[in-house]
């Protein structure tokens, strides 16, 4: 293998300078095509045998850890996956289950600095930012409002709800080769339900640009919005509905593409630690983990909000914040609502189930810290109480917290940095990890085959902060 290696990097090395790269000079666009460029040079064919040899080691094992093991395991190419914890308990155990390419727009929203500061003030609100001193935070502030600008947020929307789109795609495809359909998978659409005139010009604006996007839409009246929801407690100032949106049981999918990939020949690894990556110059060559030395030859970062310290122990920038969000069951509701249900103003996300609905939002802004505020938590109980009609008495069965990892542009990291020869990062989706899961693993897995991507993998670039 290692003499196969030997063979291989100066062809690699050589393509680069034939393409105008020297190691370290590329601009940061050129790095992330790397794949793509290499294709059009003979060696690719080398490299594409050489793939299925490769020995890929995937840390995290959230929903986009595990999308990838399952993509490069299509390929023949056959990837240990390891996680602290259990396999899709971390911020992908609970979440909201949407999977929407019509909602798929940048966290930074124009406007979001005035809007901020008047959550800020609000007890209860949809977003809190605790104080910190943390230069981090600061820069990833800075960031994140330099980004909340209407220029930003068109163009960001259209890379992600391309990912969202071909990702749906795939798991209407993946669903369909199932033998059991226990992953609840529904494509129902999604209602954006408005109490505010502020709220319904959001909205609006929202399906102005899913629409320009190829997502089919219609604004709803209040009364239309009333008469298809029987679980709204009006009044209400209007809505909007986009069809073809689906939802899925999160944990249970991460289950059956963990599932699926390990028939394929994957590894999984749970209760394993990583806590240091040894590299030397641009290659990494083994991780540290409370389960011993584990070498590999391609390594996959992909370990939602926990990415930036691991990447910090390669001195590897990787601005991601965690945002933590709630989410609350409520079993044997008296109504229950026909398609997933957006609460504009407190941006609330209802997800109906088999017997039950879940109720997912808020964003904390608190560092890496699991603690469940009860403020938080009474928050959304009460977008319930405000906008549905739920018994009063109504208790969740179960709360849920997560992490969610955002970077201050609001689209993820996708790609190899500059910086290393032989990882990938995969991190950063935010309120997206799910809707765009399956087309991130594609996507990783064409980077490690060195296939030209199905999409454009320049937006995602992990090297353009
Ligand atoms: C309330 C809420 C609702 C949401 N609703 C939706 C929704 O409806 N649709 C949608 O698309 N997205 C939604 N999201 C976002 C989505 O859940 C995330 O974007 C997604 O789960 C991120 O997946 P991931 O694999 O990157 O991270 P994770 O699922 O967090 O996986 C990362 C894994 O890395 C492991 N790890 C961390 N450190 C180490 C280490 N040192 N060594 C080994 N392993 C490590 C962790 O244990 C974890 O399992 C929601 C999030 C929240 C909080």
């Amino acid at each position: 293998m290692s003499l196969l290696r030997e063979a291989i990097d100066p062809l690699v090395r050589e393509c680069r300078i034939l393409k105008g790269h020297s190691p370290g000079t590329g601009s940061k666009t050129s790095h992330c095509l790397r794949a793509r460029d290499l294709r059009q040079h003979d060696s690719i064919k080398l490299i594409d045998t050489m793939a299925e040899k490769k020995k890929v080691l995937i840390i995290g094992g959230g929903v986009i850890g595990c999308a990838a093991a399952y993509y490069l395991a299509r390929k023949g190419i056959s990837a240990t996956v390891i996680d602290k914890g259990a396999i899709g308990h971390g911020c992908s155990y609970g979440n909201a289950g949407w999977l929407v390419p019509a909602h798929s727009m940048p966290l930074p929203a124009p406007g979001a600095l005035r809007q901020a500061a008047k959550w800020m003030l609000r007890r209860g609100s949809p977003l809190y930012i605790q104080p910190r001193p943390s230069i981090d935070m600061a820069s990833w502030l800075v960031r994140f409002l330099c980004n909340a600008n209407e220029t930003r947020y068109r163009s960001g929307a259209r890379p992600l709800v391309g990912l969202a789109k071909r990702s749906l795609e795939l798991i209407d495809s993946f669903v369909a080769g199932l033998s059991n359909g226990a992953l609840d998978f529904r494509k129902s659409g999604l209602t954006y339900v408005c109490k505010t005139s502020a709220g319904l010009e959001h909205s609006l604006y929202e399906l102005e640009i899913a629409k320009d996007l190829g997502c089919d839409g219609e604004e709803l009246s209040s009364e239309a919005l009333l008469a298809r929801n029987p679980i709204l407690r009006g009044p209400v100032k209007g809505g909007v509905y986009f069809t073809g949106q689906g939802q899925i049981e999160p944990l249970r999918f991460v289950e059956a593409l963990a599932a699926e990939a390990k028939a394929l020949g994957a590894e999984f690894l749970p209760q394993t630690e990583v806590f240091e990556i040894e590299s030397k110059g641009s290659r990494i060559g083994a991780v540290l983990t409370t389960r011993g030395r584990i070498e590999a030859d391609e390594f996959v970062l992909a370990a939602g909000s926990w990415t930036r310290a691991i990447a910090k122990t390669i001195r590897l920038r990787v601005p991601i914040e965690a945002g933590k969000g709630y989410a609350l069951i409520y079993d044997d509701p008296v109504h229950m609502p026909d398609v997933p249900l957006l609460l504009v103003e407190r941006k609330v996300a209802v997800t109906p189930r088999d017997g039950s609905i879940r109720c997912a939002g808020t964003m904390e802004l608190a560092g890496m810290n699991e603690q469940i505020t009860p403020m938080r938590v009474q928050a959304i109980s009460q977008a319930m109480a405000d906008y549905l009609h739920v018994s009063p008495t109504a208790e969740p069965s179960e709360v849920w917290r997560g992490l969610r990892p955002c970077t201050p542009d609001g689209l993820p990291m996708i790609g190899r940095p500059r910086k290393f020869d032989n990882l990938v990062l995969a991190a950063g989706h935010a309120m997206l990890g799910l809707t765009s899961s399956t087309g991130t693993g594609e996507l990783v897995a064409e980077l490690i085959s060195g296939e030209k991507p199905l999409l454009d993998p320049r937006p995602f670039c992990p090297d353009r902060f």
